[in-house]
């Protein structure tokens, strides 16, 4: 079943138009990863598709059917996990940071109704996750499983995120001068420039406060090719501002593209004013 994932056709690249890029002679071509999607309310789409895809070939190829990863209440990554398990068959089980709340949020709503069993720990027990103590004692409660670490970033998802960078050169038979990304745990920018190699620029625009150290170290000694931008994260993970919130209603009218207000608004907005 997973094998749709290797078969699935590149996501195609959509040129933009505006008059300030005009102005300043820029080609601006933005990667459709949204429209990899396997249907229209995909969650798991763009770059989770990426980031899960190897993995979950690799649980394919371990017989193992269980999935079990991480995240906040909000974490767009848990939803994706969810929304894959359900699609090629995995049970799946969420450890999420805090306590339960009731009615659940839409995100982890989103998972339940996919199947996915979900298990609160404090601040205090998440900050372990990644301790073999603590993974340990995962698997003694739920016995085998396929660990996917917060955010779905480690080194097949870094695999999965290289693919944008080989795509994009096959479609434009060449590479473009710098390629941009919205940057969460950081995993897809370090992807893209691995691929890169130091052929082009990458650059990084994070969405959370101060998020310079945490960025996963690309392999292969190209970080002097990334780029961290910090001063563009509108206060904060999921904070916004009313400028961004108009931004994306105008973007969609004029451009017909729905921007998101955490990540592809935030990108948009500064590469746009
Ligand atoms: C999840 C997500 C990100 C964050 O990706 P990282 O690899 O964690 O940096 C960026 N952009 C979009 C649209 C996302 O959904």
């Amino acid at each position: 079943m997973c094998n749709l994932l290797t078969s699935y056709p590149p996501s195609p690249l959509q040129p933009l138009q505006t008059p300030l890029l005009e102005e300043k002679g820029i080609r601006l071509l933005i990667k459709r990863d949204n429209l990899l999607q396997l249907d229209n309310k995909a969650v798991f789409c763009g770059n989770k598709w990426r980031k899960l895809k190897y993995n979950l070939l690799k649980a394919t190829e371990l017989s193992q059917n269980k999935l079990l990863t991480f995240g906040g209440a909000y974490s767009n990554h848990l939803a994706a996990v969810a929304q894959a398990g359900q699609l090629f068959d995995f049970q799946t089980i969420g450890i999420v940071r805090g306590e339960a709340h009731f009615p659940l949020n839409p995100t982890l709503r989103f998972c339940v109704d996919c199947g996915m069993e979900l298990h609160y720990i404090s601040r205090t027990e998440y900050h372990k996750k990644q301790e073999s103590n603590f993974i340990f004692q995962l698997q003694q409660q739920f016995g085998d499983f396929y660990l996917l670490p917060e955010g779905g970033t480690n080194d097949l998802a870094m695999k999965g995120c290289r693919e944008i960078v080989i795509e994009i050169e096959q479609q434009m038979d060449s590479l473009p001068d710098y390629i941009a990304v919205a940057c969460g745990t950081g995993g897809t920018l370090a992807g893209i420039a691995a691929e890169l190699n130091g052929r082009s620029q990458a650059i990084g625009f994070s969405v959370l406060k101060g998020m310079t150290n945490e960025v996963t170290p690309p392999t292969g000694g190209v970080a002097s090719f990334i780029t961290l931008q910090n001063d563009y994260h509108f206060g904060g993970y999921a904070k916004f501002t009313p400028e961004l919130i108009r931004f994306i209603n105008d973007f969609k009218t004029n451009h017909d593209l729905a921007l998101d207000p955490i990540y592809t608004g935030k990108l948009f907005l500064v590469f746009l004013i």
